[in-house]
């Protein structure tokens, strides 16, 4: 671990002399609501780690977060340019909000982020649904988004870094507009390979409007490598894979592999607090009233996090090791999300009937073997709960990187816990010292859960202290990010201006 928070912001300076800072994103870090009290507005900050590690950044920056503005009261606040200074105690930067109609929200964000490129993304294509009006408002609201940045950008020099799969055709948006303009763009979730991707009729344009960018950066060289494949086949990028970079009308576009990580020292402080042992006993007590160990699961209620194959392997694991019956417990965080897509709701009913089947055959009057919460619990809680838990599995059946696997090791304060981890997570090409799991073979997954039960706690010892050797902190990340960005600018002639032509297709427009 070496790059710390307040470094980054002379890092951006030095680099990128004399631009704007602006980050784009669907989702925003702050959001104003009405309060229980009548006409006051209280300010919430969504949980997840991206948004509270760009906040401090932006924060020492002072740039323009440009983002949906989801709150119930965010309109009530904005100036008429639809900004807000935040964060409220401390007017730092400014949150360029971008509204969205309830179609937009059901098209672009459910329908084609969400019902689409998502399952598409996680190699799920039997999930996706095509419909010509979600890839028509997915434009629309791309495009809104370039529009209300370019106006940020406010006819400066600026550096623009876009976030994830919401906003595809945004860079090229904002491309054919502003050539000057350095764009970067990070894709949070897998990139399939071909044979996936070309499922897409809307293929050629997803890629035009990513390879707009002077950098794309991806959690894992594999899917950098997908990505290449998809632009040189599909639509006759030059591709030059020396250099990790692909050529389309002239301009270049650099594809990395940047694995993101967390705020470790944060994690670590949270479950080191005082009183935090007490609690710990307190949920023992709670979780587990005959004692034995126990098992932590932190997911989405997502198709992609592998629950119903996980309980199976715990099913399994009762059934044929009858000597863990009391002996050991699991609880699995299940944090509604998406309900409003129909895949998500019968995962969530079929995970429920799971674990009601597998509770009614194996517990007992004094003991539940799974413990379901389904509801979001704050970093404060979850670092408990990561302390506490004697393993922690992730099983996702395809995960862009997963985030929990490394709350889990930054939390592990007292060094016994084993980390089970898919092997189809990004976090498995790091994370060599969990013990990897396949969750399509329940039977195997069940002996490996076997087998983290009964390690010695030498054993347990030597693995978390190699993998938290290992960790790399969200600041790290930053810190290659804009490393790699900085040098593409600089790699360009003395202009600064993006060669190539950046004609939109009729198509996207
Ligand atoms: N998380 C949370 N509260 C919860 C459950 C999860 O704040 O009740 C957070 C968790 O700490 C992690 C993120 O949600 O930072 C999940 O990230 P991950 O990469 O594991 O999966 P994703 O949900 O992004 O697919």
């Amino acid at each position: 671990m070496s790059t710390n928070q307040e470094g980054l912001g002379p890092l951006f300076r030095r680099l990128f002399p004399g631009r704007r800072f602006i980050v784009v994103s669907n989702r925003e870090p702050y959001e104003h609501r009405w309060s229980e009290e009548v006409g006051e507005i209280a300010v919430r900050r969504p949980a997840g780690g991206l948004t509270s590690a760009l906040d401090p950044l932006l924060q020492n920056l002072g740039g323009t977060w440009v983002a949906w503005g989801s709150g119930e009261a965010d309109a009530a606040v904005v100036d008429k340019e639809n900004r807000v200074l935040v964060p409220p105690e401390n007017s730092s930067y400014t949150l360029r909000r971008v509204w969205l109609t309830q179609h937009d929200i059901h098209r672009y964000y459910l329908g084609f982020a969400n019902q689409f490129l998502w399952p598409l993304c996680h190699l799920r294509p039997d999930l996706t649904r095509i419909r010509s009006r979600y890839w028509e408002r997915y434009r629309r609201v791309n495009r809104r988004f370039a529009e209300a940045t370019l106006e940020e950008a406010r006819g400066e020099e600026a550096a623009v870094w876009v976030q994830d799969y919401h906003l595809a055709l945004t860079p090229l948006f904002i491309r054919a507009r502003r050539p000057d303009v350095t764009l970067a763009h990070f894709w949070h979730i897998p990139w399939p390979p071909i044979d996936i991707f070309r499922l897409s009729p809307q293929a050629p344009y997803l890629l035009r409007g990513l390879l707009a960018n002077d950098l794309m950066g991806f959690h894992l060289q594999a899917f950098a490598d997908n990505f290449l494949r998809c632009a040189h086949r599909l639509i006759g990028a030059e591709v030059d894979w020396d250099e990790h970079t692909v050529t389309l009308d002239g301009h270049t576009c650099h594809v990395c592999a940047l694995p993101i990580s967390i705020d470790v020292e944060s994690f670590r402080e949270i479950a080191s607090r005082p009183g935090t042992e007490e609690q710990m006993e307190r949920l023992r007590a709670r979780y587990a009233p005959r004692g034995g160990a126990i098992g932590v699961g932190v997911d989405r209620m997502d198709y992609s996090k592998g629950l119903p194959e996980k309980f199976k392997a715990l099913e399994f694991l009762w059934e044929r090791y009858p000597e863990f019956r009391e002996r050991f417990t699991y609880i699995q965080v299940a944090v509604p999300s998406r309900s409003d897509i129909e895949a998500y709701d019968s995962l969530s009913e079929k995970v429920d009937r799971q674990v009601w089947e597998i509770n009614d055959r194996f517990g007992t009057d004094a003991w539940r073997p799974i413990h379901l919460i389904k509801q979001s619990l704050p970093a404060e809680r979850l670092a408990i709960l990561y302390r506490m838990a004697d393993i922690c599995i992730v099983s996702s059946l395809q995960d862009g990187m997963n985030l929990v696997a490394k709350e889990y090791v930054a939390s592990q304060i007292d060094r016994q816990g084993v980390l089970l981890l898919s092997e189809f997570t990004g976090a498995a090409e790091e994370m060599k010292e969990a013990i990897l799991i396949n969750p399509y073979a329940p039977e195997d997954f069940a002996l490996l859960v076997r087998d983290a039960l009964t390690l010695p706690l030498e054993e347990r010892r030597a693995r978390m202290d190699a993998l938290f050797a290992g960790m790399r902190t969200i600041f790290d990340w930053m810190n290659d990010v804009f490393t790699d960005w900085g040098g593409v600018v600089s790699g360009r002639d003395g202009s600064g201006v993006a060669r190539g032509e950046f004609a939109i297709p009729a198509e996207m427009s």
